[in-house]
């Protein structure tokens, strides 16, 4: 549970619910809901992401919002997964999911025990290396390499494949281990692992046991949640908001990702932005579509076909935005692609300034890391709105993103810069 004080949680409310018309408490509900265990981090083991779309189809019935035919537009993807054992020992010490090791998303299963050889990483010479490997079973034997190396030294790493190991261990900071399931639309021969680099000595050769169950999905049948409001005076100009809703699912059998931060609290702005809209006296002058991604963890996938299928002609979209990953301990704001679409950006920006804000509204490069970009791409301009930045010690794809570490701080300004934007018109 987070801290607060009881006079700090009243002075919340009283100042920010009758100003802003924004609901603290429907947001906790909607991430609580999003990152809890039955969602299994809104992936593809069971059934994770369908229960999050069902979920949040009815909450766009509740608010109001219309349709076109149904809430859901469907795609299919390709994906590997882990739904079962997940178990790696090294020399007999059970190891921790995401605390010591991950598994690449595109590698293959695998059961039983192998040796790992750890070459000596910081005097890295290729000709021992080999002469090491050969003088050991292949068939049995992962070589761990330190991070970086793929690009580094990739002929070296090919060199070793072709002799027929069966997987690598990547080492690493314990710090930069984050999981990821883009890239995973096929499976890969090798099985690879990331490692905390204090788990394996350099110029060691040790026994590891693994049992690692992957299941390849084909033609996973996913979606797209969308509802809009329709303007009351320029009912053919459209807005999209939107964050998406799906997120890492399982490393194995009841290892879930939660993603409050990433991004249930992105989908909890949208649908905290479209409940005020949907009031009869904040009916917007443009319509707004607000749209929850899904497969945004798979590259973006949700928003391509969103764009392949736009409700109405592209020319009538004004303009996007995307919340992805809006926690908000944080100093900033910031706000990828405003450098490109100075115009918009200034929008918000005569927002921001209308008052004291705690904390800076910074204006970026385009990033090609979140939903807005397909958009970009197909000439609709698009903003990404985030308090996330590279190399924040935030929980950033890993197990403890969840609903206990998600703070609201700063939420009502953020609430209060898309309504006002969206008010200047
Ligand atoms: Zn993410």
């Amino acid at each position: 549970m987070r801290i607060f004080s009881l006079g700090a949680l009243v002075v919340l409310y009283l100042t920010a619910l009758p100003v802003l018309g924004q609901d603290r408490e429907y947001c906790e509900r909607i991430i609580e809901k999003l990152s809890a265990p039955q969602m299994q981090g809104r992936g593809y083991v069971k059934h994770g992401v369908e229960k999050a779309a069902k979920f949040l189809e009815k909450e766009m019935a509740e608010i109001g919002l219309k349709t076109s035919s149904d809430y859901a537009q469907h795609f299919k993807l390709d994906v590997n997964t882990y739904p079962g054992a997940m178990k790696v020992k090294v020399n007999g010490k059970e190891l921790r999911p995401m605390d010591d090791y991950a598994v690449y998303p595109w590698s293959k299963g695998i059961k039983g025990d192998f040796k790992v050889y750890t070459p000596d990483l910081d005097n890295w010479d290729i000709e021992k290396i080999m002469s090491d490997i050969k003088s050991l079973d292949t068939t049995n034997l992962f070589v761990a390499y330190p991070r970086g190396f793929v690009k580094a030294f990739r002929e070296d790493l090919l060199k070793i494949r072709k002799l027929g190991v069966p997987g690598f261990i990547e080492l690493m900071p314990r710090e930069k281990m984050h999981w990821f399931v883009v890239y995973s639309e096929r499976v890969r021969p090798k099985t690879t692992l990331m490692m905390a680099n204090d788990m394996l000595k350099p110029g060691s050769v040790v026994d590891i046991s693994l049992n690692i169950k992957n299941k390849f999905i084909k033609d996973y049948e996913t979606q797209n949640v969308v509802g809009y409001i329709p303007g009351k005076v320029q009912p053919d100009s459209m807005i999209v908001i939107g964050a998406h809703y799906d997120h890492l699912g399982c490393m194995g059998k009841g290892n879930y990702f939660p993603g409050a931060n990433d991004n249930a609290s992105g989908v909890a702005m949208v649908l905290d932005l479209a409940r005020h809209f949907m009031k009869k006296e904040n009916q917007p002058d443009c319509t707004i579509w607000f749209v929850l991604f899904g497969a945004e963890e798979k590259g973006l996938l949700g928003a391509e076909h969103f764009n392949e299928n736009l409700p109405v002609p592209k020319s009538q979209v004004k303009y996007v935005i995307n919340f992805d990953m809006i926690h908000t301990f944080s100093d900033h704001l910031n706000v990828f692609n405003g450098n490109n679409e100075k115009e918009l950006f200034q929008k918000l920006k005569n927002v921001y300034d209308a008052k004291e804000r705690p904390f800076e509204l910074l204006s970026k490069e385009n990033s090609p890391y979140s939903d807005h970009f397909p958009f970009v791409k197909n000439d609709i301009k698009a903003l990404f709105l985030t308090t996330f930045s590279i190399g924040d010690p935030l929980k950033y794809h890993v197990m403890t993103d969840d609903n206990d570490a998600f703070s609201f701080e700063h939420w009502d300004h953020f609430f209060e810069l898309i309504k006002g934007m969206v008010e200047a018109n």
